[in-house]
């Protein structure tokens, strides 16, 4: 049984001193939720007070990005492995924002995700349409192929260790959300997916979060979903009490 799992992006928001207090209220919060997964993405700058702050609690840290070779002449980049000695556990790879905004292509999230790997990190894999290739019918050939590039060359087992989050593009801070059944259709393609490629293990093992304006009143009907495992949340996870609502909202079996 999988358990919730509640992933916040900070994306470009917050400095050292407000990271250390919001995730030390934060933090005395959650300590009394006994049945769930959450992670917090501060920016880079970030990465090391969140680890200090949050070590021996139940919230992990997550890097919004890594480059995929350890070390060498790549001006502005970070490391696996460098995610890894701040003290983080996560990174996510593959946000629209970084495919939309920085030029990430499949084929650099596919060698993102093997970096994290072999740092011994968990990847946060999104994957998710525009709203012309919804429009054009073409959401599920976008997670297919999405998908199949970032996986390729994977083992059941680090499948089975990864976090996936179907972010549709245009949900992303619109306030605008998928519909259940738009959200149901996608996790379940998305599931039927890993399962043809990885086996039925894997595939109930992987994490398939939903992202996309989620917030304290939305986040119990999309975890109604029977495929949907958690969320990734942007705006509303800026602040402790909404972020906190969100994580409590989303306490079920899943
Ligand atoms: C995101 O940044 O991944 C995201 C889903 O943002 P928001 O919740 O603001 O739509």
């Amino acid at each position: 049984m999988r358990t919730p799992f509640l992933a916040a992006n900070w994306k470009m928001f917050k400095t050292v001193d407000e990271t250390v207090t919001y995730l030390r209220e934060f933090c005395a919060l959650t300590a009394g939720v006994a049945r769930a997964e959450i992670v917090v993405a501060p920016p880079f700058t970030a990465l090391r007070a969140a680890a200090d702050v949050t070590r021996g609690t139940n919230v992990g840290v997550a890097a919004q990005d890594c480059y995929w070779e350890r070390e060498g002449a790549f001006t502005g980049e970070v490391s696996a492995a460098m995610i890894k000695d701040a003290g983080a556990g996560y990174v996510i790879i593959g946000h629209s924002e970084r495919r939309r905004l920085f030029g990430d292509t499949d084929e650099w999230v596919k060698r993102k995700i093997g970096a994290v790997l072999a740092s011994d990190l968990t990847p946060i894999v999104c994957v998710g349409e525009t709203l012309e290739e919804r429009d054009a019918n073409q959401t599920l050939a976008v997670l297919d192929r999405q998908l199949d590039a970032a996986l390729d060359g994977l083992t059941p087992a680090q499948v089975g260790s990864l976090v996936i989050a179907y972010e549709p593009v245009w949900a992303i801070g619109t306030g605008r959300n998928a519909t259940p059944a738009q959200a149901g259709e996608a996790h379940a393609h998305i599931r039927a997916r890993l399962r043809g490629a990885f086996g039925q293990e894997a595939a109930e093992a992987c994490h398939v979060l939903y992202g996309g304006s989620v917030k304290p009143d939305n986040i119990k009907d999309l975890m109604a979903l029977e495929d949907v495992d958690g969320a990734l949340v942007g705006g509303a996870s800026l602040t402790v009490p909404s972020f906190f609502a969100i994580v409590t909202g989303a306490g079920r079996s899943v």
